[in-house]
């Protein structure tokens, strides 16, 4: 069978053999081949080209094919493109755990490797229980936000919102105590939330999205809060872990969110930006108080987890390569200077008709439109991605709630455009 040549395009073949993530398949519309990209732009077969307004899904941090991790990626794959992970190691994988360490949060010790963000969360839920029924002291419950995304595997499906999703898997979830929010105005309530399932004494760990919320619709809260609901979680001896696998990289305007807050996790979930999105990666870290307690002569306190890609060398070399970008001064400012322009743009849209609230920390931003339907079924979803679309940008709005997610390098040019199609959009609801 010939691969090339074949006299249907692209997308009439793909629609003839593939199963598209999050896409009702009976009525999307076909989708968009994309042929390359360079920069903050994706190009299609016709050589039309789009602003990857939202990171192609929060991960790319540096832009499309950057020549500095192609480099290192290639590099790798003529190297050692694999290798069992259990009673071997190598250069990359060593590497990169160094660099996190470096980076991230005091408290983290050690790095569990797997190959994205659900299983990160998968692997930070399974410690957290598995470290409780190792000292003799089960703990059945976890704590979790009520409109948070934490993966779609079933771990991590249970520690999420039970939205129209997840619905047909109820039943199948683990029971978990949930707590609003602590939206501004709301703090005081999430508190005494916490407070009366902690005192059950029965809860093993509270998962969290540090400062922003993705998945519900970009949904922030402040620092103060999360130290408060982190410190209660502490006197109460729960573990906490910090699901940064949208937040991490500079995403909010700090190498990580956890960074604005005094209270240090036990565990961090990252993936998405790791790689700058070139591969799956994900990654685990917990502190020593968590390693140590698998430690024993007893086999049965071993952590029995692992993928067959674990510590993938390619992946790995690609995470290496994107920290030393992440961590340069030139993206710092980027990431500054991003932050700036958003800050502008919030300002000058807000008091528009047809706005609700403008959201916005670092490099994300989100645009609520005001509109009765706030569900990701609504139809003003629909307008909004095929206007974006046909002008040449990438914006997947989460029902009425558009948001940016850029590439640190999309250029001043090209942002100017992303608002400009943004003002469009608050044109067509107004004129309505
Ligand atoms: C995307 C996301 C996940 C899941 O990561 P995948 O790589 O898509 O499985 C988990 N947590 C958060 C906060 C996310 O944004």
């Amino acid at each position: 069978m010939s691969t090339t040549g074949n006299s249907q395009n692209l997308a009439t073949r793909d629609n003839q053999v593939i199963w598209h993530p999050y896409t009702q398949m009976k009525t999307a519309a076909l989708p968009v081949p994309i042929v390359r990209g360079e920069g903050a732009l994706l190009y299609d077969e016709r050589g039309k080209e789009y602003i990857d307004a939202v990171a192609s899904w929060w991960v790319n941090l540096h832009g499309h094919s950057h020549p500095h991790i192609a480099k290192k990626v290639s590099e790798q794959l003529q190297t050692l493109e694999h290798v069992i992970f259990a009673g071997f190691t190598h250069q990359p994988a060593v590497e990169l755990a160094e660099g996190l360490l470096r980076i991230l949060p005091e408290g983290q010790s050690r790095v569990f490797y797997s190959d994205n963000g659900s299983t990160a969360v998968e692997v930070a839920l399974k410690m957290a229980i598995q470290y409780w029924a190792n000292q003799g002291t089960p703990k059945r419950k976890i704590i979790a936000f009520r409109d948070s995304y934490h993966g779609d595997t079933f771990g991590a499906m249970s520690v999420s919102s039970r939205s129209a999703f997840t619905a047909p898997f109820w039943s199948y979830l683990f029971e978990v105590a949930f707590i609003d929010v602590p939206i501004p105005g709301n703090e005081n309530e999430t508190i005494v939330q916490l407070e009366a399932h902690a005192a059950s004494g029965d809860i093993a760990a509270f998962i969290y999205e540090p400062l922003v919320l993705g998945t519900a619709g970009m949904v922030m809260y402040e620092p103060a809060v999360l130290d408060n609901l982190l410190t209660i979680c502490q006197q109460h001896d729960i573990l906490t872990i910090a699901d940064e696998v949208m937040t991490g990289f500079g995403r909010t305007g700090k190498l990580f969110a956890s960074h604005y807050l005094q209270q240090k996790p036990d565990m961090v979930c990252l993936s998405k930006g790791l790689t700058g999105g070139t591969m799956a990666l994900g990654v685990t870290t917990c502190s020593n108080r968590i390693y140590e307690a698998f430690l024993a002569n007893d086999k049965s306190k071993t952590l029995f987890h692992g993928h067959s890609y674990t510590a993938n060398p390619v992946a790995c070399a690609a995470g290496i390569a994107s920290l030393e970008l992440t961590t340069s001064p030139e993206t710092e400012q980027r990431i500054a200077h991003i932050a700036a322009r958003h800050q502008a743009f919030a300002t000058e849209l807000a008091p528009l008709p047809g706005i609700k609230e403008v959201r916005q920390r670092g490099t994300i931003i989100a645009i609520e439109f005001a509109d009765e339907s706030t569900s990701y079924f609504s139809n003003l979803r629909d307008t909004f991605y095929n206007y974006a679309l046909e002008q040449g940008v990438i914006l997947r709005p989460l029902g009425n709630i558009i948001y940016i997610i850029p590439p640190y390098c999309i250029t001043d040019e090209q942002l100017a455009k992303v608002y400009q199609t943004i003002k469009g959009m608050q044109q067509l609801v107004s004129n309505n």
